[in-house]
């Protein structure tokens, strides 16, 4: 197992902002037994541990993380059909591939994921969505792992699902999910995706370093429409911007640090609030050491 198991590995490799200090610990399983045998032994590895998918949700700070990293190996990568148009995903698995992989058997539902870049186990945790529609009204059931061990399965009314999240705590592992889509014409559900694709590529920028909509929308109103209504658009710190076409999506701009976003965003909060009486929650999740 230590082949797997990395030292001071460097987490802006592994997130869409491109930042963050190094983890002290990186594990990397590649089977369910890698991870059981990593929380069972009693040292110092498995104190403090945070999962991570593909990191397009996450924010690692500078001074890095002083743990383990646990990020699921490729072998977590994987997608199956059964009948009915359910479909099992190992959590690794890419949002896109799901989406593709229920098109070419005729499923549809899926398509909304071909155009969130991160893993299933990212957007469960998240319970992702886009244009009307969210993960977690396609679950089945998924399969976790505890931190002391234990394989679980929870049907969906056991986790309680909510706008951008779930009642999951740090405590768990997502290993797997079975989810269930209707069989339709693969036609349709291509021209589906296609549309989705090209709707995101007309109102959200892409190839830049970013984690996508950093504040949620508050009930009743758009996150960027506060944003830019307080004077926001044109604010940096350092390299850290607000992106010009979507102004609720902040972006390193080359060469800014963890910190230079977590001040912009502070920054925003406080116009936001100023100006509306709002106080906008994150979306994305900041993870490790000033
Ligand atoms: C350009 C861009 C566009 C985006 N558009 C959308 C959008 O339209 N809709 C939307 O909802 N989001 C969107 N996002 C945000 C992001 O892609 C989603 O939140 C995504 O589901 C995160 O998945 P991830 O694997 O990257 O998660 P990460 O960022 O790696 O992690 C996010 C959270 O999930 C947890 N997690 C990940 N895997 C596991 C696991 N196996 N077990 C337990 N916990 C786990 C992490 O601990 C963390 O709490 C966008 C992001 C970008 C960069």
């Amino acid at each position: 197992m230590s082949k797997i198991i990395l030292n001071n590995e460097k987490l802006s490799k592994y997130n869409w902002f491109n930042l963050g200090g190094p983890a002290k610990f990186f594990f990397k399983p590649k089977s369910i037994s890698d991870i059981r045998e990593f929380l069972k032994n009693d040292n110092k590895l498995n104190k403090n541990i945070h999962v991570l998918g593909a990191g397009s949700n996450t924010l690692f700070r500078d001074g890095g993380f002083d743990g383990t990293i646990v990020k699921l190996g490729k072998e977590f990568a994987y997608t199956k059909v059964f009948e009915d148009g359910i479909i099992e995903v190992g959590a690794a698995t890419l949002d896109k591939k799901v989406s593709d992989f229920a098109m070419e058997n005729s499923i549809e539902g899926f398509e909304f994921l071909s155009c969130i870049p991160g893993t299933i186990g990212g957007a469960i945790t998240m319970n992702s969505g886009c244009y009307g529609y969210s993960i977690s009204k396609y679950i089945v059931s998924i399969e976790t792992l505890s931190l002391n061990g234990e394989l679980k399965s929870f049907n969906p009314n056991q986790v309680k699902f909510f706008y951008r999240g779930c009642s999951f705590g740090e405590d768990l592992i997502i290993l797997s999910v079975r989810l269930k889509g209707k069989i339709g014409i693969k036609e349709k559900i291509k021209e589906k995706q296609i549309k989705f694709i090209e709707q995101k590529r007309k109102t959200q920028p892409s190839r830049i370093k970013t984690c996508g909509s950093t504040f949620k929308n508050p009930e009743n109103n758009k996150a960027w429409e506060l944003i830019k209504k307080s004077g926001c658009r044109n604010l940096t710190v350092g390299d850290a911007k607000l992106s010009k076409q979507h102004c609720n999506f902040f972006l390193n701009n080359g060469n800014a640090s963890s910190s230079d976003i977590e001040k912009l965003i502070e920054e925003v909060r406080n116009k936001v609030f100023l100006k509306t009486g709002i106080k906008l929650e994150l979306e994305i999740k900041i993870v490790g050491k000033k």
